[in-house]
């Protein structure tokens, strides 16, 4: 058993000695990036990110991992070679025509191209672009499945950019939304989501155990949305029941109270008063200020949502409208302030059931 511990032990040092001394193989192949697709990159970051930059660059912490779904190299190059959106993707055409594109292409084989360089704005992931270095892989997830070669050609690319770069996140493509109440998430709209499923969950787990060795940060998730510098931190809580105080003799029946996180949609608007919205029944409508975000919070009802500093009236999805039970002297429904590098905390009771 020891001698068999020992030995394997070797084989991994053995290996990742030969694995950091071999160079890495990148194939330049330059896609036109010309005055027009800086031009537009630029106007895509100040669009969608409120970012106004001279140079569209990118201060990368994030590798995102895709499949083109273009079985070929060439279709594959040719998708993201233009500088103009295709008129084809009409699903993100809303988005703006500066056309998608990645740092890196791998084709089948495993080869490696660099396409643009790794810190220059390219449109491969809504919300992340001004972070995520893109590697595409030539391939889909039915005829064409992603091939071993391709697998290595992943894990060696990103221990070489995480060798240039502090890179935090490896994710999937089809995990971006997982980043919408984190702090790296810039998008504006938040309409402006697509349905992904490259690379999928076993390509992306594989990558991610072979890579622990980056220390790279869990995938947001209750624990983790913690680390905004500025918004909003809180729960939802679920009442219901009977919650009057009582004076109860020992041995009677505890009283059928409930009180837990729930999973929920928040509204978040400007601050808005009573007079500016319709209240029926305990539920409001009909808001007559600004919707600034929408989020939804985890299982456990927790959420944490980076915000501009002002005022902001929080209100809860439930079935018959939205919901508050909060109002400050001004009646302002439930108001939370945000200041200047802060984070602002507030518990969100949903209590229209239970009985005080
Ligand atoms: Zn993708």
């Amino acid at each position: 058993m020891s001698f068999l511990r020992i030995s394997f032990f070797c084989l991994l040092v053995f290996c990742s000695a030969c694995a950091g001394s071999q160079p890495l193989e990148i194939v330049d192949k330059p896609i036109i990036f010309d005055d027009e697709r800086r031009a537009l990159s630029l106007e895509y970051m100040k669009a969608h990110y409120g970012i106004e930059a001279d140079e569209p660059t990118i201060d990368p912490t994030m590798v995102v991992v895709h499949w083109t779904a273009i079985p070929t190299f060439e279709g594959s190059f040719n998708a993201f070679y233009n500088t103009k959106l295709p008129s084809s993707r009409t699903t993100i055409k809303d988005g703006g025509t500066l056309n998608v594109s990645v740092p890196y292409l791998i084709d089948r084989d495993g080869t490696i191209y660099q396409l643009m360089p790794d810190t220059v704005f390219a449109r491969h992931v809504i919300g992340l672009n001004h972070t995520a270095i893109g590697i595409e892989n030539v391939g889909d997830g039915k005829q064409h499945p992603l091939t071993e070669a391709q697998y290595e050609a992943n894990k060696k690319l990103i221990r070489y950019l995480a060798d240039q770069y502090a890179i935090d996140y490896v994710i999937g493509h089809h995990e971006y939304e997982q980043f919408k109440n984190h702090s790296l998430w810039l998008e504006k709209d938040p309409n402006y989501l697509t349905e992904k499923d490259d690379p999928g969950n076993a390509f992306m787990e594989r990558l991610r155990t072979d890579l622990q060795d980056l220390n790279l940060k869990p995938m947001p998730d209750s624990s983790s949305q913690t680390d905004i510098r500025q918004g909003i931190q809180g729960q939802v809580i679920w009442l219901e029941g009977n919650l009057m105080p009582s004076i109860r003799e020992e041995g009677d029946p505890s009283p059928a109270t409930q009180a837990k996180g729930v999973q929920r949609t928040v509204y978040i608007y400007e601050l808005t008063s009573r007079e500016e919205a319709v209240y029926e029944d305990g539920f409001f409508s009909e808001i007559q200020e600004n919707l600034v975000k929408q989020l939804e919070t985890d299982p456990q009802g927790y959420f944490s949502i980076p915000l501009d500093t002002g005022q902001y009236s929080l209100l809860v999805k439930e079935e018959k409208g939205l919901y508050a039970n909060l109002f400050d002297g001004a009646g302002n429904i439930q108001p939370v302030s945000v200041y200047p590098d802060s984070v602002s905390r507030i518990e969100i009771k949903v209590d229209y059931k239970a009985v005080y």
